[in-house]
């Protein structure tokens, strides 16, 4: 079995507790209007490696000093369109007590990797109703921090931190600020950017936000 990883980033600081191992796994089924990794949409795209799971942990061994206090993150994409090999490559990382963490959008109800993810970062799209897999989460008990971005003119997020509120697996939320820095990687793929036009989320719409969110949970805001 092998992974198809569009990149790696071996100290990343933003995708779950300290510093990280992240492999970025190629190819989604969604089109989120504001993804910034559309590169990691087509799972035939060519991408930077063709690893064994066995051979991804080698690598991440390289880094096990840097990431003693963090661990290894599967991003995308959508690693849940490669499972299996998620599952497998965790499995050899927590052989190693190296912790997991799996960002999905939750939007495939593959559950496979779960047995060995320390950590679940769920993306919850804006107006997203389907909450499936959080309620999967909640029903196993796995610890989860919600991840959301934040549009502009959609900084009301009374029922956001009211749905999250009733998840007791759910540990922390992070809101992430939308910005244009994607554009130009539309361009070179040649799709139209679906969001044309729309600026940044400023400083004072994501303060809005997380006092929208604050005062609708409980939970720590990240
Ligand atoms: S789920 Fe993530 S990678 Fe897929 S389209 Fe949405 S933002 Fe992009």
């Amino acid at each position: 079995m092998t992974g198809r990883i569009h990149s790696i980033e071996s100290f990343g600081t933003v995708d779950g507790p300290g510093i990280r191992f992240v492999v970025f796994l190629q190819g989604c089924p969604l089109r989120c209007p504001f993804c910034h990794n559309p590169d990691t949409w087509d799972p035939k795209a060519s991408v930077q490696y063709e690893w064994t799971p066995e051979q991804l942990l080698e690598e991440v061994l390289r880094y096990r000093n840097y990431i003693r206090n963090g661990g290894v993150t599967c991003s995308g994409g959508e690693p849940l369109m490669q499972a299996a090999f998620v599952s497998e490559f965790f499995r050899l990382c927590q052989s190693k007590g190296i912790h997991t963490a799996l960002d999905t959008s939750g939007a495939i109800q593959d559950y496979t990797p779960l047995e060995y993810t320390d950590l679940v970062l769920l993306d919850i799209k804006p107006g997203q109703k389907d909450l499936s897999y959080l309620d999967h989460l909640e029903t196993v008990g796995k610890p989860t921090w919600i991840r959301h971005v934040v549009l502009p003119g959609k900084t009301d997020l009374t029922e956001l931190g009211r749905t999250v509120d009733r998840y007791s697996s759910v540990e922390k939320i992070e809101l992430l600020p939308y910005h244009t820095m994607a554009v130009s990687k539309y361009r070179a793929l040649n799709i139209p950017y679906p969001l044309e036009g729309v600026p940044a989320l400023s400083e004072e719409e994501l303060m809005r936000a997380k006092l929208s969110i604050k005062s609708n949970t409980s939970k720590e805001l990240l």
